[in-house]
């Protein structure tokens, strides 16, 4: 037998061994592969390892992210596509391969603690990468801290903090929740972007569910060097088609009279062969969909933009989408939130372009100063200005149907108490005043508080939300040590909820549960109301802003519930409040 020679194995030392691994360059990985590799969904509908198949659209979009032409990405989504988990991916990528001061901005300091809590960090946790690098126990709620990276969290509403250190990478979610709107407050996209500015290789991911032309994304959209949709070839004659709503069928209501049932039996009818297309087919559709330009304005682009509806989510079938449509198509207010968070679609702005002629439209006989026959309740609203004060007093009955009976400018508050303490009689003889006025204490507001603490049996100061709020209002109070308003009552109010109410109510005919306007009204109203369009102010939230909210307060809606009565019965619409509900950010996917 063959003595067997033995071989001493070599083995590396182990400072070679050290210097190799750091010399070896690592694997760059597009923000798809990294996902696809790397990304582990801890929660929401569908835990477990992440999947590109299940959303292809999402693929060129995250991927978009490693392209070091692109600068800037715009995501327009509706809910339940999967947007915010693609943000992620993205946000996961570079804090494992390309580290660099990054900052989130979400459109609150609650909503970005809550986010950073529920979906950041299990999701750094759960990729061993990541894990080794992040540094827990350094980090702060909205500081998170890694090896070699900062991760900056923060509220849109928090300008100080949008407008501190230089950053890189720069993440805008729902931006179309930011404030901003108002001329009061600073525009926080453009002070975040600001931060990015000294980077040449900068990154801007941007996506919301949009809500008006005028809003952020819709904005930015129209700016982008390039929007693309996505398409997909159609079963029966392969055809690559957009999925559009129009194309959704249902029976009509005469041969099926149930709208759950008639929405059960939709389906999608191709625009170019006519062909039946069902929720079956949508999954490979959407794997041999492609994104292709519809506008392109640059060569290479460096901005671009993404539009994708409901009809593409893999989570939502036909029928729910026409469903949805049948209960919001005869309230503007749930229709608006159908339009934006189900078709992404922007809400057409006509509360600024026909203003002007609703107005006309709501008026009625009772001149002003005089009570219509069903008034409950009478509130008031000041807006201080500069220089001067609108004040309006509006009647309130029951459904929330409501009337201004008069509106002028003073040029003193003393004017403003005189007019808000003015008898008023009904058609009955009944005698009244106003029950309670909110007084804007954003401007002029020592003053502003003084005035109402020595009025306090009829006036609350009240100021706008800078961000969204839950309800319509909330009653907070003055913080302001050693001055004599401390403690006293204020409201806060979510200008942009009672903005969409009243646009929605404007639009109502005249009668219960309408906006409506006295006889005198029309012409003077139309034209402050199209001094405002030229202007950029919002005089409809002059006129009329505060004095919904004074109504809901201790209005004759105690008893019932405000709504539609027409519309009381409709199945899962109910209890809905007028704003639409579904308008929180969603963690999708
Ligand atoms: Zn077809």
């Amino acid at each position: 037998m063959k003595r067997r020679q033995k071989i001493k194995p070599y083995t590396v030392p182990s400072w070679i061994y050290r210097a190799i691994q750091v010399l070896r360059p690592t694997e760059r990985l597009t923000v798809s592969q990294w996902a696809e590799k790397k990304r582990t969904l801890t929660g929401g509908a569908m835990p477990g390892p992440w999947r590109n198949s299940v959303t292809p659209y999402l693929v060129e979009i995250m991927d978009a992210f490693s392209d070091d032409v692109i600068e800037e990405i715009i995501f327009v989504k509706p809910t339940q596509v999967g947007g915010t988990t693609a943000m992620e991916n993205m946000i996961g990528t570079l804090v494992d391969q390309e580290p660099a001061p990054t900052m989130v901005v979400y459109p609150s300091d609650d909503l970005a603690e809550t986010t950073a809590e529920t979906r950041l960090v299990p999701m750094f946790k759960a990729c061993p990468d990541i894990a080794g690098k992040f540094r827990e126990t350094e980090s702060k709620k909205l500081q998170l801290k890694f090896r070699d990276m900062f991760l900056y969290l923060t509220g849109a509403n928090s300008p100080a903090d949008l407008s501190s250190k230089p950053i890189r990478n720069l993440f805008l979610d729902e931006v179309d929740k930011f404030p901003g709107a108002s001329k009061r407050e600073a525009d926080p996209v453009s002070l975040a972007r600001e931060r990015t500015k000294t980077f040449f290789n900068r990154k801007i991911f941007m996506a919301s569910t949009p809500t008006l032309k005028s809003g952020h994304i819709w904005r930015a959209l129209e700016r982008a060097d390039m929007e693309k949709h996505y398409f997909v070839p159609c079963p029966h004659c392969g055809e690559y088609i957009e999925l559009k709503f129009a194309q959704i069928k249902w029976p009509s209501k005469d041969d099926v009279p149930d709208n759950a049932e008639r929405a059960e039996m939709a389906f999608y009818v191709c625009q170019a062969c006519g062909g039946v297309i069902t929720d079956q087919d949508k999954g490979k559709m959407l794997e041999a969909g492609r994104w292709e330009y519809v506008r392109k304005s640059a060569e290479h682009p460096k901005s671009v933009a993404y539009w994708i509806n409901t009809l593409y989510s893999p989570f939502t079938r036909f029928s729910e989408i026409a469903y949805e449509f049948m209960k919001s198509k005869d309230d503007p207010e749930l229709l608006q939130n159908f339009t934006n968070s189900w078709l992404a679609e922007p809400w057409e702005d006509t509360r600024l372009k026909t203003n002007a002629d609703l107005v006309m439209e709501r008026q009625t006989d009772v001149p002003a100063w005089e009570l219509p026959e069903w008034t409950k309740l009478l509130t008031g609203g000041i807006d201080v200005q500069e220089n001067c004060l609108y004040w309006t007093i509006r009647a309130w009955g029951d459904f929330m149907t409501s009337q201004n009976v008069a509106h002028g400018q003073a040029l003193s508050m003393a004017e403003v108490e005189r007019v808000m303490n003015t008898e008023f009689k009904l058609p009955s003889g009944e005698k009244m005043m106003v029950e309670l006025a909110l007084m804007d204490s954003g401007d002029q507001t020592d003053e502003v508080y003084n005035f109402c603490i020595s009025n306090y049996d009829w006036v609350r100061p009240c100021k706008g939300s800078s961000t969204p709020l839950q309800g319509h209002y909330r009653i907070s109070t003055v913080d302001k040590a050693g001055s004599q308003a401390n403690g006293m009552q204020l409201v806060i109010v979510d200008g942009g909820k009672y903005k969409d109410m009243i646009a929605a109510r404007m639009r109502r005919p005249n009668g219960r549960g309408s906006w409506m306007v006295h006889k005198d009204a029309v012409d003077e109203l139309a034209e402050v109301l199209e001094y405002g369009r030229k202007k950029g102010i919002d005089m409809g939230g002059v006129i009329f802003g505060t004095g919904a909210t004074a109504a809901r307060q201790g209005g004759p809606g105690s008893g019932q519930k405000p709504g539609d009565p027409e519309h009381g019965g409709d199945p899962g619409q109910g209890g809905k409040q007028p704003d639409g509900g579904g308008e929180q950010p969603q963690a999708d996917n």
